[in-house]
């Protein structure tokens, strides 16, 4: 019985998986809007994979804004009712990060920018420039002020209650910027309960090396090479050589519509209400959270090398920023 047992699971999982002998070929699945590829060399079984995919599926359930009935959507829908949703814990603390990092970023980095997103729709098969007035009008709506969090505690924490309202009803959520990176951090922990000696997280770009790269020689280092934003298809521009953590980028070239000759990027300004004119092509940040790395990878790229804040003085030690400009050349801050 056993023994029929395992041999329907190995069949099971070439199928599912394509996997030869207990070891999986690496995955890649769609999640979060992006293409995502996960490879845990030595330690990819059936089952580490599955875990993964399943934790990919249930992030983007709750956090998608083109998913109706997300959590992030229902807080949303009840923008200005003066209802607050009861969410899961997750939601909750990730978006109390995400505030916290719009905090830290002199709003560079935005959570509250979503009906400003909608509107210029880049990406979509409705991207277009919004006029004057709209821009306007939806600027007014961009303030994360108006989001409002509420713990309520239970008997025990198991109990408590996560509250959020959205308090002005054109206000919208979105934290595209940052749930690759917080989704990115979760595989981590996932690797550690699970003892995965090393692997690599792609998750549209966004990328974790985990653990000793070399069985031989624990000294050395992962490459990861950062993209040529003026060529993307080109020569990696730079080598970034590290232990183990994440490297991240925001960059004009990701998605974009072109009119008159002008480029419209996906990562806006809500100081102007418009993509982001900092006079950079690219940034990318390394730093051992992926989430960190995300938020100010998109901050860093509205705000440019001389900006709102400085990212070397907002608690992060240790983190490395690599600027790039039009011409696809590191600009050293
Ligand atoms: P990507 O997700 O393409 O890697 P980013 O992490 O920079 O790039 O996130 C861009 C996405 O975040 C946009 O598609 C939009 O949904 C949202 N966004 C755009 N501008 C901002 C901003 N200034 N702050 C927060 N979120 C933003
Ligand atoms: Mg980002």
């Amino acid at each position: 019985m056993k023994k029929a047992f395992f041999v329907f699971a190995a069949a099971f999982c070439i199928v599912i998986f394509g996997c030869k002998k207990d070891v999986c070929e690496p995955q890649t699945i769609y999640s979060l809007g992006t293409i995502c590829v996960v490879n845990l060399y030595e330690d990819g079984t059936y089952e580490n994979y599955s875990e993964i995919i399943n934790l990919l599926k249930d992030i983007d359930n709750k956090f998608s804004v083109n998913k109706e009935d997300s959590e992030i959507s229902k807080v949303n829908q009840s923008a200005g009712s003066g209802n607050a949703v009861n969410v899961s814990k997750e939601v909750y603390e990730v978006v109390e990060q995400s505030l916290e990092f719009a905090r830290l970023t002199q709003n560079s980095f935005n959570p509250a920018m979503g009906t400003l997103i909608k509107m210029w729709g880049i990406g979509t098969d409705h991207q277009r420039i919004p006029g004057k007035e709209e821009i306007a009008e939806a600027l007014e709506h961009c303030n994360p002020r108006v989001i409002i969090l509420t713990e309520i505690p239970g008997f025990d924490e198991s109990e408590n209650l996560y509250l959020i309202e959205i308090t002005d009803s054109k206000t919208q959520l979105d934290l595209g910027a940052i749930v690759k990176g917080y989704a990115t951090d979760k595989i981590v922990e996932i690797l550690k309960a699970k003892n995965v000696r090393k692997a690599i997280v792609n998750l549209g770009g966004n990328i974790y090396v985990y653990g000793q790269k070399s069985k031989f020689n624990p000294d050395e280092n992962w490459n990861v090479g950062i993209k040529n934003p003026v060529n993307p298809d080109g020569e990696v521009i730079e080598t970034v050589s590290l232990k183990s953590g994440s490297v991240v980028t925001s960059g004009n070239y990701e998605r974009y519509f072109e009119e008159n000759g002008k480029r419209y990027h996906h990562i806006l300004d809500c100081k102007t209400g418009y993509p982001a004119e900092s006079g950079l092509a690219s940034v990318s940040v390394i730093y051992d959270k992926s989430i960190v790395c995300d938020a100010l990878a998109t901050a860093c790229y509205v705000s440019g090398v001389n900006g709102d804040f400085n990212p070397y003085e907002i608690g992060f030690d240790g983190i490395k920023i690599v600027f790039i400009d039009f011409n696809g050349k590191p600009v050293i801050k």
